[in-house]
Formats: structure tokens, sequence, C-alpha cells
């Protein structure tokens, strides 16, 4: 290989040199030699006069390769066309400067920033050209570039808002999120001060980016609404101080998190909370929980505070047995056992005490619940300290109601019973008297007598006539309210025999023994089918047979009597019955008197009858736990409703 024979500019005849430029020679050749860039020297067609190591460092030519090579061999090919031209330029301007794509002896491109100047070399006009490789710059700028874009893809596609503000309030940088949120481009805010884009809350801003500037401490977790097109949206904003590289703070950078979907179920979260709260306070039932592993109250309502006379301070962090809550310990014992096999307890009858050391009964239940993870007992209580007492006042009261009736049917079997001996007596020596006076009357009448005394006792044996009639119709009157009484005192008494009742058949027997009264009043009777009931036969169809029979007394003779009977089914375990009619009808004000023993409407008017008939009916049906009401309007008709217990139903059976 061919010695590298190349000398540096001025190093030809150093002979011919004095010392001091020959020393300033040597300088300048260490300089060209030594120089971080590539230097060519060539003449002004491009030809290669000299070029320094840095040359066949970074093109991998020899030097006396080089020598031999024209500028135009150092780009790559597609670059060829421009060497001419600048070699004429550069000639013309004395310098010039340019980039361009050199080329390594193996066809690498490498890119280069060519600075060339016009000189005088060996006495004649040549070029430098000093070529600083721009490839690192290259790189290093596309590097910088694809940072900046992954940068910039991280800034926009973070789902935060994120911005970055002056000292000014002016909004510096915004990222897409921010930017879509406000409805507008990132570039109609950057630049603007936010005041004027968020004039609402800007107030609240600013005050908080001022603190976090003045302070250099970061602001976290502040919640702000911020005004969008689509309505408030809630931030959770972060701000922290920018610094420069001095560190100095002129700016604030923060990150908003959209939270409006969150802070909305916060909010509903709370209000049922808030509803829970309240609901649980104002249940009237003690309610606590308390934790399963201890046993200590973790909370407690209002109720049980009021109920227990414990403060609220005295029961959480307590159990039951350190309060002494519980009436009899084998209470507390059977609940535990029951829990222990059922997981829950309902409505079990216990005693508690309260702080006064009162016992009192409540229905007591309780159920195994997690919460925050944690088995937790959830109790209720329910104090029947009054519905005991209302229970033992009704026991008391129907205890005496039984006696008062008892001793009321008693008496008046024995009214009823002496009362109608006398009658009989008045009966029997009204009929022996009204006999002896006709006898007298026949005999007297026989005599001659004078006229006027004969005229005298016709007038007196008719009188003495009337007055008996008037007594017999009185003791018949008394004797049939006597007997209606007597019935009644004996429909308490009788037990009842129930059994499930084909009404339809029943009512064909009750029609069938009133066809006369029936046939008599040209009445339409129309009976639908009905359900069975659980009832005393005979006293059913009495029940039906008073109906009808005041169906017919009370009908109204201005138009043809028309009745109805019909019921339904109304619950399992109900049904009702319905008479109705087109009769005379019964006036508001006597709607409940009806049922009242011995009421009537109209003592003389249509109709027979004692006032029994009604009351003998609600008697009945509630003797069979059942309810009579009446529905009625004058002049149009009635209608009379009977609750019974309904017959179980055959797939009961
Ligand atoms: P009584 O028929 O013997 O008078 P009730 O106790 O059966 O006694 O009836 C009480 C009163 O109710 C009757 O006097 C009558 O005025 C009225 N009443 C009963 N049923 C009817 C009816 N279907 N239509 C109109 N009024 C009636």
């Amino acid at each position: 290989m061919k010695k590298d024979t190349h000398k540096p500019p001025n190093a030809a005849k150093p002979r011919r040199q004095p010392k001091a430029r020959l020393e300033s020679g040597k300088q300048y050749q260490a300089l060209f030699e030594n120089a971080g860039d590539a230097i060519f020297i060539h003449d002004k067609g491009g030809r290669i006069l000299a070029a320094n190591t840095m040359v066949c460092k970074h093109y991998g030519y020899t030097r006396s390769e080089l020598m031999s090579m024209n500028v135009s061999h150092m780009v790559i090919p597609e670059k060829r066309i421009h060497v001419k031209k600048r070699l004429a330029r550069m000639m013309q301007q004395g310098s010039l400067k340019f980039e361009t794509v050199c080329r390594h002896k193996d066809g690498t491109p490498l890119p280069a920033e060519v600075n060339a100047r016009r000189i005088t070399w060996n006495g004649r006009a040549a070029i430098m050209s000093i070529c600083r490789d721009t490839g690192e710059r290259h790189k290093l700028t596309e590097e910088l570039r694809r940072n900046h874009d992954e940068l910039q893809t991280i800034f926009d596609s973070c789902p935060a808002m994120i911005f970055f503000k002056d000292t000014d309030n002016r909004l510096i940088r915004i990222n897409k999120a921010l930017a879509a949120a406000s409805g507008m481009s990132p570039e109609e805010i950057e630049g603007k001060i936010a005041s004027e884009l968020y004039p609402h809350h800007d107030e609240h801003y600013w005050a908080d980016d001022k603190q976090v500037m003045e302070t250099g401490q970061p602001k976290t977790g502040i919640i702000e609404p911020l005004q969008t097109p689509a309505g408030i949206k809630w931030l959770q904003t972060d701000k922290v101080p920018y610094r420069d590289k001095n560190g100095r703070i002129t700016g604030v950078i923060g990150f908003a998190l959209d939270i409006t979907e969150r802070k909305k179920m916060e909010d509903k979260l709370r209000e049922s909370e808030q509803l829970l709260y309240t609901a649980f306070h104002a249940v009237a039932n003690p309610i606590s929980l308390s934790a399963v592993k201890d046993g200590c109250f973790i909370e407690i309502n209002n109720a049980f505070v009021d109920t227990m006379g414990f403060s609220r301070e005295e029961i959480i962090g307590h159990t039951s047995l350190e309060l002494n809550i519980w009436g009899n310990p084998e209470d507390r014992q059977r609940m535990v056992q029951l829990l222990r096999r059922d997981h829950q307890v309902a409505d079990v009858e216990v005693n508690f005490r309260r702080k006064s050391g009162e016992v009192f009964p409540a229905l007591f239940s309780a159920k195994f619940v997690e919460i925050n993870g944690q088995p937790t007992m959830l109790t209720v209580a329910h104090d029947i300290s009054d519905f005991k007492k209302a229970e033992k006042e009704r026991e008391k009261l129907n205890h005496e109601l039984n006696r008062t009736n008892q001793e009321l049917e008693t008496l008046i079997r024995i009214v009823s019973h002496d009362l109608r001996s006398p009658l009989v007596n008045i009966q029997g020596f009204n009929h022996l008297l009204n006999k002896a006076c006709d006898a007298l009357f026949h005999t007297l009448a026989d005599a001659a007598l004078p006229d006027e005394t004969r005229q005298a006792l016709v007038a007196s044996h008719e009188k003495a006539q009337k007055s008996m009639r008037f007594i017999n119709a009185g003791v018949e009157k008394m004797n049939g309210l006597i007997c209606g009484l007597l019935h009644l005192s004996r429909l308490g008494r009788a037990p009842l025999v129930l059994q499930s009742l084909d009404m339809n058949a029943l009512m064909r027997a009750v029609l069938e023994a009133m066809a006369f009264q029936i046939r008599m009043a040209a009445t339409e009777v129309t009976v639908d089918a009905l359900p069975e009931c659980r009832a005393d036969m005979a006293l059913i169809n009495q029940v039906f047979s008073n109906l009808l029979d005041n169906a017919i007394k009370y009908r109204d003779n201005a138009r043809p009597l028309r009745i109805r009977v019909w019921g339904r089914r109304e619950t399992d375990a109900r049904v009702v019955y319905c008479v109705e009619d087109n009769g005379q009808g019964v006036a508001p004000e006597h709607r409940q008197k009806i049922w009242n023993l011995f009421y009537r409407l109209d003592p003389h008017g249509s109709g027979d009858g004692e006032g029994i008939g009604l009351p003998i009916v609600q008697r009945i049906v509630e003797r069979h736990g059942g309810e009579v009401w009446l529905e009625s309007e004058i002049g149009k008709g009635s209608r009379f409703f009977l609750a019974l217990p309904a017959a179980a139903k055959e797939t009961e059976l």
C-alpha cells in the first residue's frame, strides 16, 4: 500500500520559510490535522488537493485515494447534480454554507453541513470545505422530535385533564382531554387568560393556583366544578408548582380527573345513606347491630336508647350481658341456641330489662348479616308491654262481658218465662170474662126490659167486648215479644253445628218454605249460583228467611217486587252474600238503628213484626265470626250484605 505522503498546507517549501512562519505553519498543520471536522481543499472544479485525518477517518478513504478524487465523489449520487453549481457559486460569492449528504467509501450516506470558503492554495484559487457531520445532530433532532411526539401523545392520550398556567393566569399548554371537556380546541385555549375562558369558576381556580405558586406546595384533591357545553362537570384536581431550571416558580401544573359520575354516585349514596339513617332512627322499634366476634354493640337506633333507658355512650362498645338487659337469662340462652341452629329468629317473645330495672315483654327478631366484611348480628325488638296490657284488659272485659251476657240471658229467660205465666192467666181470665159477659148479656136480653135499659145493656156489652179484644191483642203482642226475646237468648246459648253449606240447596229450601208468601206478593225471586260457606245450616236458613220475609214485608206497592240473592267468594277465607230488593229502602238515619232490638221504622206501618228479625240476623252472623251491613236508597230498594267464613276449597280437604 502506498504510504500516505500528503503534506499540510504551507508545508510545501519549508527551507525557504523564515523560522516564525515555519512555526505558525506547523501550528496550522496541527490544527488542520486535528480538527474535529473533515476538511477538504479542492480546486474550483472539485479536484481534491488536500484532506485532513478526519476525512480519512470519516469517509474511509486513504489520503492517496482522495488525491485522485473529486468532491462530487464524496456525496451520494442524488446530490451530485448540485456540486457543479455550488462550486461556481462558491467561487463567485467567496463562501457558501449548505447541507448535503456525503457518502462513506462503503456507500453509507453521511449527512453533513458544509462550510466552504474560497482560499488561495499554493498561489492558486482553491476552496476549503469544512464538512461537519450532522448525522449525530440529525439523530438527536430526530430523537428529540420522537420524544416530543411521544410526550405529546402521552399528554393528549391521558384521560386526566392537564394544564400549565403561568403566573399571569394564562393557560400556556393544555392537553386534548381538557380541550374536549371545555368544548374548544387546544389552540382556542392556549395563550388565553383563564378568567376569560372560565368566568364562572376561575376565581376559585386562580385562588388555588396562587396558593400553590406562593407556597411552593402542591395542593391535591381539590373538588371543583367545570362549566362545559354539556353542563357542569365535577373535577378532582391536583396542582403542583412549575419551576424553571433555576428553581424559580414560573407557573402551576394541574391534573384534573372528571369525577362527575363518581360524584353523582357518591351523592346518591350519601342520599340513600341519609335516607337509611333517617329511617333507622325513625323506626319505633329498637334496632341494634353488634359484632359477632365479641357481642359488643356497634350501632343502635334512637328507639333502642329510648326503650332501654341507657345513653348511646353507655351502650356502644358494650355487650347485652354487661348491660344486663335480658329479663331472663334463659331467654338469652334460648336465642343463642336458636340462632346457632337457624341463623335467625323471628318474633320470639322474650323479656328485657330497662336501665331502671323494669322488665318488659318484647317480640325479638335477629339475623346474621355482614357489614364491612364483618359478621354482625342485626336485632329488632318490639316492645309489647302495651299490647300485653291491652290483651289483659281485653281478656278481663271479655270475661266481664261473658258474665254480663250470661246474666242477661238468664235474666231474659227468667223474666220472659215468668212474664208468660201471668200473661197466660190474663189471656185465660179474659176468655172467661168474655164468656161470662156473653152469658150475662144473653140472660138479661131474654128478660122483659124497658127499651132504654135494653139499649144501655147492648152498648155496655159492646164496650166490654171491645175492651176484652184490646186486652187479647195486647197479650198476644206481649207474648210475641217475649217469644222473640226467648228466641234471641237461645241463639246465644245453642252450640253452632258448623259444616260446609251448599247454599244453593239451602236457598231452594227457604224459597219452598216461603212459596205461599212469595206467590201472594207476586214476587220475582232470582237466585244466582252461590258459593259455599262454613256455617250452621238451621241458623243460616233463619237468616235468609228473615231477610226474604223483610223484603216481602217492606215492598213498595208502586212496582212489582223483585228480589235477587247473589254471592261471591271474596278471599280464600271469606264469602259475601247479598239479598237485594227493590222495596221501600231505608233512610240513612235509620240504617244503623234497624239492627237494634225492637227497633221498627214504622211500628204501625206495613207488615207485622216485633223488631227482632234483623237483630237475630246480626247475632247469628256475628256468632259465625262474620259481619252484616246495609246499602239502601229510599224509594229504590235495599241490599243486605252478609260476610261469612268460606268453606275450605276441595283441594284443601
Ligand atoms: P220487623 O220486621 O219485625 O219490624 P226487623 O228487625 O226485621 O223487624 O226489621 C227492623 C226494621 O227494619 C223494620 O221494621 C223495617 O222498617 C226495616 N226493614 C227491614 N228490612 C227491610 C227491607 N228489606 N226494606 C225496607 N225496610 C226494611
